[in-house]
């Protein structure tokens, strides 16, 4: 094992702060990494709170994760020293079950192992996440950050990025469909540009009249306010699919009578609480399909990765300390994100160069 620092929660009620760690000595299949940038998604939130169960505090979250590749074993091809890699929200997975062999690793049989709140097949302990100085992950879950994407901005893209391009590829969406977003935030703001590349008109449903202009800027050509009964019912029956990445339990009738016949809405987001049950009768009169899709296989994160490097795509961040990270919670608990926190690991290593 060696040392690592880290930013982790003590309880669901605590707020996050300086905690030591210890990585594992990388096997012959595993890639040491030094983080450089970690996103900071919602789900770190909902996680350490213990809105999704019990939680083997203390919890480091972050799932967005890039870094350099420091030290590789003896049986990796894939990366070498030096490289820039990435590390999404899956640090292993059986690679043998019928989803893994379909590159659906995110949806691995056995259970994929989280990047956090997971437990490691190799010590047993539970998985830490990226708010740490390093990680030590299995060769097949690493990805390559291509050069060209700005290592900052591309972080977000390893779960933001790839929660939304997984559902828009698998619902085919491109040129001449009409796609819906819900929600402007981290995945939203990812789901506006990358549908938007893939060639399709965008509407934007927001709560947030500030940030109509943003959404047009980012690629909607449409931006809908979802509390205005008037520019809801205007937008009626008119799409083709809507990704819904609210972080909170709301009606989804306004947003299925936004779809076409034929339509589906894939919800992203997880709220604590479940939303109240649709209208069945807003799914049968269009034969309307509700949906569900969680991240995205190692395979499909990568090729997101190239999409994004050959598009020029990246978040748009706004870069912190860690120091500053329950601030940041709390503007993210406020949807006042611009969209997306991420976090300059540089600050937690002089925190620890100070400490020891
Ligand atoms: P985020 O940055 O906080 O964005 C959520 C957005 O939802 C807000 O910016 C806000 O946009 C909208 N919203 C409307 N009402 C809200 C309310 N009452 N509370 C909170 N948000 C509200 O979050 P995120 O990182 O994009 O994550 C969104 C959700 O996706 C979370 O539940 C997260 O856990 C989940 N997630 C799922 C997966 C998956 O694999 N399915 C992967 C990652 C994250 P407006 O201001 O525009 O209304
Ligand atoms: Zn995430």
């Amino acid at each position: 094992m060696s040392n690592a620092a880290g930013y982790a929660a003590q309880s669901a009620t605590s707020p996050i702060r300086y905690f030591d760690l210890q990585r594992r000595e990388p096997g012959p299949d595993d890639v040491e990494i030094d983080i450089l940038f970690c996103g900071v998604c919602h789900s770190d939130l909902h996680y350490v709170r213990g809105e999704w169960g019990p939680v083997p505090y203390p919890a480091a979250p972050g799932h967005e994760i890039v870094g350099r590749v420091t030290r590789v074993g003896k049986d990796v091809t894939k990366l070498k020293v030096g490289d820039m890699a990435g590390v999404g929200c899956i640090v292993d997975s059986c690679l043998s079950c019928s989803a893994c062999k379909e590159d659906l690793e995110n949806y691995c049989e056995t259970g994929m192992i989280g990047t956090y709140g997971g437990v490691e097949k190799q010590t047993g302990l539970p998985t830490q996440g990226g708010y740490t100085s390093k990680i030590v992950v299995r060769d097949h879950h690493v990805l390559k950050v291509p050069e060209g994407l700005d290592p900052a901005a591309a972080a977000p893209l390893l779960c933001a990025g790839i929660t939304t391009y997984s559902p828009l590829r698998h619902w085919k969406v491109g040129p001449g469909h009409k796609v819906g977003v819900v929600g402007l935030g981290g995945l939203g703001h990812m789901a506006v540009k990358l549908a938007a590349a893939m060639g399709a008109e965008v509407t934007l449903f927001t709560t947030s009249p500030d940030k109509v202009a943003d959404g047009k800027a980012l690629g909607a050509t449409n931006v809908v306010i979802s509390k205005d009964p008037e520019q809801m019912q205007a937008v009626g029956a008119s799409l083709d699919f809507i990704i819904n990445t609210v972080a909170a339990p709301h009606s989804l009738d306004p947003f299925l009578a936004a779809l076409k016949r034929d339509g589906v809405m894939t919800l992203v987001g997880v709220p604590s609480e479940p939303h109240p049950s649709p209208s069945v009768f807003g799914l049968i009169m269009k034969r309307r399909s509700l949906a569900g899709s969680m991240i995205g296989g190692i395979a499909e994160t990568q090729e997101m990765l190239d999409f994004c490097a050959e598009k020029g795509i990246g978040a748009e961040i706004e870069v912190i300390p860690i120091q500053e990270i329950n601030t940041a919670f709390d503007r993210m608990l406020n949807g006042k994100v611009k969209y997306r926190f991420v976090i300059d690991m540089q600050s937690l290593k002089d925190e620890a160069a100070k400490a020891a």
